[in-house]
């Protein structure tokens, strides 16, 4: 499938100095992410400004997408929204070793879109910064509930099963 993000640049290359706009919501599933984090079937919203310099295209502006994952901690589902600021080079004659290719007066924003986009979701999000998570023993969620464990002083019962244990080794 040909890139909804490939852009003809043969005016921009023409006159340094000279700028494009590129706004566009794009289907996640273009981007081909292959990370769950990524909602399946949401927009990325593209809001690009393309410049013309002497020697390539710097492109700026934001990324936004939408992700959902899970609570480092408890495993709460989570939601947000990712936006990134991205500032990149394109050229067609690399001189500058992290640009990206402009090739045949054009370039593709996916790539560069989706590379910026995955660097922006949380790998490891809180539902909130003093979230307690499950109770290693019995795994209840200490936000909503107390369970009786204590880490300290364990149950009775597993004391004895604990000496069992010791009994057998
Ligand atoms: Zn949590
Ligand atoms: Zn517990």
């Amino acid at each position: 499938m040909a890139s909804p993000l490939l852009i003809n640049v043969a005016e921009l290359l023409r006159r340094a100095g000279s700028i494009r706009e590129v706004d566009r919501q794009i289907e996640a599933d273009v981007f081909e992410f292959a990370d769950s984090r990524i909602v399946a079937g949401s927009q990325v919203d593209v809001a690009l400004t393309l410049e013309a310099l002497s020697d390539g295209i710097v492109v700026h502006g934001t990324l936004g997408a939408e992700w959902n994952f899970e609570c480092r901690r408890c495993l709460r589902p989570l939601t947000g929204r990712a936006e990134v600021e991205v500032q990149e080079l394109y050229q067609a004659v690399i001189s500058d070793p992290d640009a990206y290719p402009i090739t045949g007066e054009q370039l593709d924003l996916l790539e560069m879109a989706r590379q910026n986009v995955l660097l922006a979701v949380p790998l490891a999000p809180l539902c909130r910064t003093d979230c307690p998570g499950l109770c290693p023993q019995c795994g209840a969620d200490l936000q909503t509930a107390s369970c009786s464990c204590s880490r300290a002083e364990r149950d009775d019962r597993w004391s004895a099963l604990d000496a069992l244990r010791t009994d057998e080794s």
